[in-house]
């Protein structure tokens, strides 16, 4: 069976993967290196979804070290990480406006089938006239400074999501680590600027990622902020206990303020064991099987998809975004209907979009 239900989806990498070097290509032109390019998504039927801008620190290597837990002792098959250092601003800055420009420029030369979105309606229309959307979103927002006058200037360029931390500190919060097994609550909450930002952002009506913030950090948006709670990509905390996933009490705080959670596709943070290396193989009804979780616990309205294209390692299967149709054909096998799989392939992300910038 094939579908025809289009999917928007909550994260991809893929405008900073296409020019690393050694692995750089064209959006515009299909390609069998990473996850993602117009052709690709076409094929799959991916319709649009949030184009991060990442910074990475310079020099940073995870190298795996002993887990500890709160007594002292070694956690068997427990793995740590350091955190990466944080990250000058002015380098931020200037990865940042490079991306951006990408992201403009393949708007430019797609010849209108790509389209830079900075409303709901926009979305809507894009998936309805065949362009895909692209929500401009900055992941970790080092390149922003305290009094958030570059927020300000980025909001008018067509910023419309951003995620305060990438798994590391900044002057907004404090990101998880990728230790495994291991909860959230890795550290203090937002900073004073942290809170600040949750306020600008809500009367900006600009998207708050929740993925790679701590605990504490997401308990202080909960608190602070008047926008559904999102998790763009991460997955269930009691399926594979990552820090990057979310805990019950996370998702129930999410369906509260009638929020999504985008389902992540790295295996790391979807199998039970954590592994994200590819060892063995994963299959994608691992993605269901959180979703399943998800949708039993807070409801199938707070259920969305958030791939990591271009930043993860995908389940085997699945492969990369040609591959959605066979993803949408396992959640029907699992017994997903026609109506809950459209929820979860777009409509839902639209009520979350519309919520949070038009409100
Ligand atoms: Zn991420």
């Amino acid at each position: 069976m094939t579908s025809t239900i289009p999917v928007f989806d909550g994260h991809n990498d893929t405008l900073t993967r296409i020019r690393k070097p050694g692995e750089e290509r064209s959006f515009l032109e299909r390609s069998d290196r990473g996850h993602v390019d117009l052709p690709r998504a076409r094929e799959g039927g991916l319709c649009g979804g949030f184009f991060a801008i990442f910074t990475a620190s310079p020099g940073y290597v995870r190298t795996a070290k002993p887990l500890f837990d709160a007594e002292g002792r070694e956690v068997p098959g427990g793995v740590a990480y350091d955190l990466p250092p944080r990250l000058e601003r002015r380098r931020a800055l200037a990865f940042t406006l490079s991306i951006m420009s990408d992201l403009f420029r393949i708007e430019a030369e797609s010849g209108g089938e790509v389209q830079v979105v900075r409303t709901a309606e926009e979305v809507r229309a894009c998936r309805e006239e065949g362009r895909l959307s692209a929500v401009l979103h900055i992941e970790g927002i080092e390149a922003i400074d305290t009094r958030l006058e570059a927020l300000d200037v980025f909001y008018e360029a067509g910023l419309r999501s951003l995620g305060p931390v990438w798994s590391r500190p900044n002057a907004f919060g404090h990101g998880v680590p990728f230790d495994f097994p291991r909860g959230p609550d890795t550290g203090p909450g937002l900073t004073a600027a942290g809170r600040r930002l949750v306020e600008a952002c809500n009367r900006l009506g600009i998207l708050l990622d929740n993925s790679h913030l701590n605990e504490q950090g997401f308990w202080d948006i909960a608190r602070l902020s008047d926008a559904p709670l999102v998790a763009t990509h991460s997955a269930a905390h009691a399926l594979c206990p990552s820090p990057r996933n979310l805990t019950d009490a996370q998702l129930d705080a999410i369906a509260s303020s009638r929020g999504i959670i985008g389902v992540n596709f790295h295996v790391g943070f979807l199998r039970a064991d954590g592994d994200g290396s590819g060892r063995e193989p994963t299959p994608m009804t691992e993605i269901v099987r959180h979703a399943r979780y998800i949708a039993d616990r807070i409801g199938v309205e707070h259920v969305g998809l958030g791939s990591d294209f271009d930043g993860a390692h995908m389940p085997e299967d699945l492969g990369d975004a040609a591959g959605l149709p066979r993803l949408l054909d396992a959640f029907r096998e699992a017994g997903f209907d026609e109506s809950e799989i459209r929820q979860i392939a777009y409509e839902n992300w639209d009520r979350v979009l519309a919520d949070t910038w038009e409100a």
